[in-house]
């Protein structure tokens, strides 16, 4: 209602799916949280043909956050990744949940599909206001105040940043971001590829290129090509079924083995760090701090990370009297956020740059890396291991939380990103 004070703790800028699962892991950890997004009721276009591959500690906060059951159902669990160099025959077994007798290394769901549970999780637990705009925004010492496009105006104690790559309140904060990419392209689809086993994701690389293949229910893919610009542009120009057809060879399918099944999407594969994930009563989260390239699916994962940090910080502050928007909590939640987007970030530049060398030389690299792992149980399960915790998803609860935010404040230096 116009000219209306709405009161609350945290003020989440964007609902898109990191916003959400942010805005939920704060209400339940005891803060009234008021989200505000732009975008109308209906999921944004082509939102049915993205899944994303979750790790097992960030189906743990979902489920925790009563945001998993309803989307359990349509995930695909994960149980072997595969590897291939392009044109070679056959895909070696890399990974396996075995290796670490866990059910699966990892749970693919439709973005459609998680989108609807967490809101669905989220309708009882906080407001949400789509089709809204902050026009104004005040962050003082001790409040936040922000004007809305319904005439609303809205006092908190935190803002959130949770608005995408390009978040407006990042910038209104003047925080800078390291970018970096590597001329690559992201090419996404959905598709049909009988001859795939239900619960092995393939990835095939070479001539600058990874091609993944990422089992969804009902013996359909999600498909996700990183490939140098100039190549994908030559291939978009012949459509759609092109694409298809050309991933499929590059994949080692026969001909005909892959039916397409969606638009394909193109994007810019690109990284992205924000140079500090707190201001003056602001915690950036999600893509609005960090962004990775699809290659290693790790994007959405990390995110979670965030909001279970913030679950942490609301517990902390609900349970210990402590101001959410205080200058202690969120330096926490930085450092730890930090160390994280930091390792993560590492990992998967390392990984992508690898993945995409072209040349014979680059090929023999990568063979020898997976038949090191391939020989190295240890190793195999220490990977799986490491991949599959989460710094505060793991029972992070169950801490003394201001303890532990206070121990994991302490960020590693971090390779500087040069766009
Ligand atoms: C092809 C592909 C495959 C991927 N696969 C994986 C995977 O397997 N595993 C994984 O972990 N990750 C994966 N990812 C990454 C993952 O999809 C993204 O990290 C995630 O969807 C981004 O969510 P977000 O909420 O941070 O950003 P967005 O989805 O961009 O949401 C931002 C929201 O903010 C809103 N907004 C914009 N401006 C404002 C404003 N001024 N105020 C308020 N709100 C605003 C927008 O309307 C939107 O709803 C993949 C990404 C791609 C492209």
């Amino acid at each position: 209602m116009p000219g209306l004070r709405r009161r609350c703790d945290v003020l989440v800028a964007g609902a898109g799916i990191a916003g959400l699962a942010a805005g939920l892991a704060l209400a339940r950890g005891g803060l009234r949280t008021v989200c505000v997004d732009p975008a109308p009721e209906a999921p944004p276009t082509g939102e049915a043909a993205r899944a994303v591959a979750l790790l097992p500690a960030s189906v743990h906060l979902l489920r925790r956050l009563g945001a998993w059951d309803d989307a359990a159902a349509a995930a695909q669990p994960i149980r072997e990744f595969r590897f291939s160099e392009a044109g070679s025959r056959g895909a070696a077994p890399l990974l396996r949940a075995a290796d670490i007798d866990a059910p699966a290394l990892a749970w693919n769901v439709a973005n459609h599909v998680l989108r609807r549970t967490l809101r669905a999780a989220a309708a009882t637990a906080l407001t949400r206001l789509q089709s809204t705009r902050i026009t104004s925004l005040s962050r003082r010492e001790d409040v936040v105040l922000a004007g809305l496009s319904s005439g609303e105006r809205v006092s908190a104690r935190l803002l959130v940043a949770a608005d995408g790559r390009q978040s407006a309140t990042r910038r209104e904060a003047g925080i800078a971001v390291r970018r970096l990419g590597f001329g690559r392209r992201i090419l996404s689809f959905l598709a049909c590829v009988p001859s795939q086993p239900p619960d092995v994701c393939f990835e095939t690389h070479g001539h600058g290129g990874t091609a993944a293949r990422v089992p969804l229910p009902g013996g359909r893919v999600a498909a996700v090509w990183a490939l140098p610009g100039v190549r994908a542009a030559r291939l978009l120009g012949g459509g759609a079924a092109a694409v298809a057809a050309a991933f499929g060879e590059f994949a080692g399918l026969p001909p005909g083995g892959l039916r397409l099944q969606s638009d394909v999407h193109d994007e810019p594969e690109q990284f992205l760090a924000a140079r500090r994930l707190a201001g003056r009563r602001l915690a950036l989260a999600g893509e609005a701090a960090h962004g990775l390239s699809p290659v290693g699916a790790q994007g959405l994962n990390l995110s979670l990370g965030d909001a279970a940090a913030l679950g942490a910080l609301a517990e902390a502050a609900a349970g210990g009297g402590l101001d959410p928007g205080g200058e202690e909590l969120l330096a926490a939640y930085a450092g730890n956020r930090e160390r994280d987007m930091r390792a993560r970030t590492a990992a998967v530049l390392a990984y992508a740059r690898l993945a995409g060398l072209e040349g014979g030389f680059a090929s023999r690299a990568r063979g020898a890396a997976a038949r090191t792992l391939q020989g190295l149980p240890q190793l195999r399960s220490c990977i799986l291991r490491a991949a599959s915790r989460g710094s505060w998803l793991d029972g992070g609860g169950e801490r003394p939380l201001p303890q532990a935010l206070r121990r994991t404040a302490h960020p590693q230096e971090m390779q500087e990103i040069r766009p």
